[in-house]
């Protein structure tokens, strides 16, 4: 009996630590600093960054806190991308994005993030865990697993930002052969440059009937379409972030408030 007793307890224990394995794993501090300094130092840059983990929030965050350069990240989130992925790259590459968002300077203005910039940092993550020594399939592990199918608020969809991964990931590549002097991209032809209020990149309608951010290289990445409208006082309208953008003849761009109030949000201009 005495024996049955202690193999119960056994078994007890083994269960216990066994669901705190699985249920309370999460990603450590430690492990988050020494990424982040890694990220860093692949940047050639000094590691003035703040890492803390924060449980209250759903992924991973930067942001600027008396004059401190700050990243906060949830510990089950990224410890959930990683053991889903079955790689730690998983967790860099989201570090790796929140580190781009620093160094592309939009930390300093805290308007909300446009998607040019989204795909700005997955571009850099793509850059940095190519120069880190990562494959291109660990690269985009962690967006093939939580990035959305659809665009969101605030992020483009994830088709838009593996592309943008993969041209961070070729263009260390081709850095490491020899510099080009100039990429190419003619897979598109622009028709219109669009700006948007408060949001510094420029976007391009393309002959194809989307809508593009250009990288530094002057590379395209879709991340919406294009149509003309079917009202006859609009031009154009466009879609991402799950909104539809208006046009009017005079190059306006109108968002609709779900209570029925048009704003002016930015232009776009024929080429
Ligand atoms: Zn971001």
């Amino acid at each position: 009996m005495k024996t049955f007793l202690f193999i119960l307890s056994c078994l007890f224990v083994f269960i216990q630590s066994y669901a705190q394995d699985s249920l309370w794993h999460s990603f450590s501090e430690e492990s988050a600093k020494r990424a982040v300094f890694n990220i860093v130092r692949y940047s050639g840059l000094p590691p003035n960054f703040i890492v803390r983990e924060n449980a209250s929030i759903k992924t991973a965050h930067a942001f600027i806190h008396k004059d401190q350069r700050w990243i906060e990240y949830n510990p089950s989130f990224l410890a959930q991308v990683n053991d889903s992925s079955n790689t730690d790259w998983s967790a860099i590459s989201v570090l790796a994005h929140e580190i781009g968002h620093h160094l592309m300077g939009h930390t300093l203005n805290p308007r909300k993030y446009g998607p040019g910039d989204e795909l700005e940092c997955d571009r850099y993550s793509g850059f940095i865990l190519a120069n880190m020594g990562a494959s291109l399939e660990d690269a985009l592990a962690a967006i093939s697993l939580s990035g959305s199918e659809e665009a969101s608020k605030t992020h483009p969809a994830k088709m838009a930002r593996i592309q943008a991964i993969t041209l961070g990931y070729n263009s260390a590549l081709i850095l490491d052969d020899s510099p080009p002097l100039h990429i190419q991209d003619d897979r598109f032809e622009y028709t219109h440059s669009i700006h948007f209020e408060g949001d510094p990149n420029t976007y391009y309608f393309t002959k194809v009937m989307s809508i593009v951010w250009l990288d530094e290289y002057a590379q395209a990445v879709e991340f919406g379409t294009v149509e003309v409208h079917p009202k006859p006082s609009y031009e154009y309208r466009f879609q991402f972030d799950d909104n539809w953008f208006h046009v009017d003849f005079k190059g306006q761009i109108w968002s609709i408030t779900q209570y029925g109030v048009f704003m002016n949000i930015g232009k776009c201009k024929p080429l």
